[in-house]
């Protein structure tokens, strides 16, 4: 079975051996791993990993964690790393996690939003404890031909239902597991089937369950990809195998039409 990791941090200093993590990723049939940049000063690392390692795909965005402290120049370097990299746009989005000036975050967002589109880009998307203001900002905003991708999606069956009339991708990960049972099947109706897609987040959002088989200094890792999908698979009714022959479908799709990669 193969596998694709649809969004990590590669380039996060806290992984301190990646060769040995694209290995293990390797090692799980773990084919591709989507790398998102989060801020100016992860850009270039996240670039130099790219050129180093051909299965990790760049994408290049200023996180809303972040522009608080993006210099003046933030969207021309931005633009200069999507050109010379072909990229996807992200990550970016709204976060009511960390306490940050809404406007700023919103000012962010709409530029990269509307980058992704101007240039027919996924624009990969952080929401995070604000999703009723992530689907009111989405409503006045997304052009509803721009392919978005929700990553870590886990908010209501009712957003999930709102988002799904725009061209979006719903990325699961470990996030989503620890809801009501009931969760699950509702979402299961709600979504598109061929929009649902995996990641790992790595390093964050290891399992809390203790199952993973990799998970140095407690950081997550596209290693871990099997394991997670496997028991996302459970929560929502399916043997593994079902639910990878549905997502394995997707992420063909979906590298075939963002990246002309034909699997
Ligand atoms: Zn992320």
């Amino acid at each position: 079975m193969m596998y694709v990791d649809f969004h990590s941090h590669l380039q996060d200093e806290r992984i301190i051996d990646l060769s040995a993590v694209v290995e293990r990723a390797d090692k799980e049939n773990v084919k591709f791993m989507f790398s998102c940049g989060t801020n100016e000063e992860d850009w270039g690392c996240l670039a130099g990993v790219s050129t180093k390692y051909k299965n990790v795909i760049p994408m290049f965005g200023l996180h809303p964690w972040y522009v608080y402290k993006a210099s003046i120049e933030w969207k021309n370097k931005l633009e200069e790393y999507l050109d010379k990299y072909d990229a996807h746009v992200g990550e970016c989005g709204l976060d009511g996690i960390k306490n940050i000036d809404m406007e700023l975050q919103k000012e962010a967002f709409l530029y990269q939003l509307q980058v992704a589109n101007d240039r027919s880009k996924v624009c990969v998307i952080h929401s995070a404890k604000v999703w009723g203001e992530m689907l009111s900002f989405i409503k006045s905003h997304a052009n509803k031909n721009q392919e978005l991708m929700f990553h870590s999606f886990s908010a209501s069956v009712e957003i999930a239902q709102e988002l799904a009339k725009y061209n979006s991708w719903f990325s699961l990960s470990a996030s989503i597991l620890g809801k009501k049972d009931s969760y699950y099947k509702r979402l299961w109706e709600v979504v598109p089937h061929d929009r649902i897609i995996l990641e790992t987040d790595s390093p964050d959002i290891l399992p809390r369950d203790g199952g993973s088989k990799y998970s140095q200094n407690n950081l997550n890792e596209p290693a871990n990809l099997p394991y997670i999908a496997a028991i996302i698979a459970e929560k929502f009714g399916f043997s593994v195998e079902e639910f990878m022959e549905i997502i394995n479908n997707n992420s063909k799709q979906a590298l075939k039409s963002w990246m002309k990669i034909d699997l």
